[in-house]
């Protein structure tokens, strides 16, 4: 429907970007994803195999394996990666390939990028990013992990909890205060690698959704992590953090609208087909407007994102327009999801169906990399409130 109204801000190399991805998706992954569910996980071999394709490394420069490639070539691959079907392998994937590593580009030093895009691109080696703690979630400053300097090494203690990709991941960017008394200026970001003595990683967590991603506690008992691994100005931790936190929250907000869609088409063909009271129930006139709420509700999520995906494209200042976006599209996917399962009737509920697993999926949205609340105070204080 989008090209109806013609605002996509996407040009053909994006389209046939798109098909390419289409294709390796819907042959290689989703034939798998409720499997992976099933089973609450999914092989690091598609990493691996993620990596072949180059997908890992669009944002990440061609010197270190990547493509160099844009947000918007990056928000294609959003998109179509949603087609998987299962939030917590999209999860795992793009926290490694779209914020990790970006991350890694961005603030690394040479030999940090060598030792961690090269194979993280490949998918040899699998990120994550350890921001949130037992005790601090929103309110990031109040974290408790700290990392002592000690000669060569920063000594690390303290925990970090619902984190993506936590028990596989080779290495995880983890933001801790070197600067207890400094305030905003007192925090860092080390690099903490697998097999580091003191640091554990623990099993993924039972989740309402997302149940073949790896969400997992992280605890460090005095981790010697060497200076080297700093990522990053020592004091900068947390405006770095802060830093990509607009893509961050312009994935999950593409993820739910795609997302949406596909659930949105599922049950128009779904609705079609399936009789009572002597015809089709789509053809309810009941039915018919609920499908049109939705329509309506979808396009404004997706217009809304591509409205901020051009101004963070151009550089121009976008934290209102991705939270709008971002606010809009999780409520949104709640209530496609919801009216989706409905007019499913029993078969919504049950597995096998898929609507039940995007229900449960979506609700994600609205809590992860920001929740609606915080980010609506933000744009509260913004408006001059
Ligand atoms: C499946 C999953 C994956 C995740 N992956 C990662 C990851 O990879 N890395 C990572 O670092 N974190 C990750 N998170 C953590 C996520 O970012 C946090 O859960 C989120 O930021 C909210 O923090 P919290 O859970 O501590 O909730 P809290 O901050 O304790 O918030 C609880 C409630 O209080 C509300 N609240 C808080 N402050 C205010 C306020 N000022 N005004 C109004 N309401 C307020 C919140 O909106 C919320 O409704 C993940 C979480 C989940 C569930």
């Amino acid at each position: 429907m989008a090209e109806k109204f013609n605002l996509t801000p996407f040009r053909e190399e994006h389209e046939i970007f798109r098909q390419q991805c289409r294709k390796f998706v819907d042959k290689e992954l989703a034939p798998q994803a409720m499997e992976w569910e099933k089973n609450k996980d999914f092989p690091d071999e598609v990493f691996r195999r993620v990596g072949e394709m180059g997908l890992h490394g669009i944002l990440v420069p061609e010197e270190y394996g990547g493509s160099g490639g844009d947000y918007l070539m990056a928000a294609v691959w959003v998109e179509e990666a949603t087609r998987i079907g299962s939030g917590g392998v999209m999860a795992g994937i793009g926290m490694h390939g779209l914020i990790v590593l970006p991350a890694v580009a961005r603030f690394g030093n040479e030999e940090q990028k060598k030792r961690f895009l090269v194979p993280g691109v490949s998918g040899e080696k699998i990120g994550a990013l350890g921001l949130t703690e037992p005790v601090a979630g929103s309110d990031l400053a109040r974290i408790r992990t700290t990392a002592k300097r000690e000669r060569d090494d920063y000594l690390l203690n303290g925990s970090k909890t619902f984190i993506t990709n936590g028990s596989r991941a080779d290495f995880v960017l983890v933001l801790c205060k070197t600067g207890p008394e400094a305030g905003y200026q007192g925090f860092s970001t080390l690099i903490v690698e697998r097999g580091m003595p003191g640091f554990s990683q623990g099993r993924p967590l039972e989740k309402l959704g997302w149940h073949a991603g790896d969400t997992a506690e992280l605890v460090f008992e005095n981790v010697a992590v060497p200076a080297e691994n700093r990522l990053g100005e020592e004091g900068r931790g947390f405006y770095n953090a802060m830093a990509n936190l607009e893509w961050e929250r312009l994935i999950m907000a593409l993820g739910v609208v795609y997302g949406a869609q596909l659930a949105f088409d599922k049950t128009k063909t779904y609705i079609m087909q399936r009789e009572a009271f002597g015809r089709p129930i789509g053809k309810f006139q009941v039915n018919r407007h609920k499908m049109v709420d939705m329509a309506m509700e979808i396009e404004a999520a997706r217009q809304l994102c591509y409205f901020a995906l051009k101004k963070l494209m151009n550089g121009e200042p976008c934290a209102v327009e991705v939270s709008l976006a971002k606010v809009f599209a999780s409520r949104m996917g709640e209530f496609v999801a919801t009216t989706c399962l409905q007019l499913h009737g029993g078969y919504g509920y049950m597995r096998e169906y898929e609507i039940e697993r995007f229900f449960r999926d979506v609700r994600i949205n609205a809590i992860g990399g920001g929740t609606s609340e915080i980010l609506k105070e933000m744009v509260g204080r913004l408006m001059g409130l």
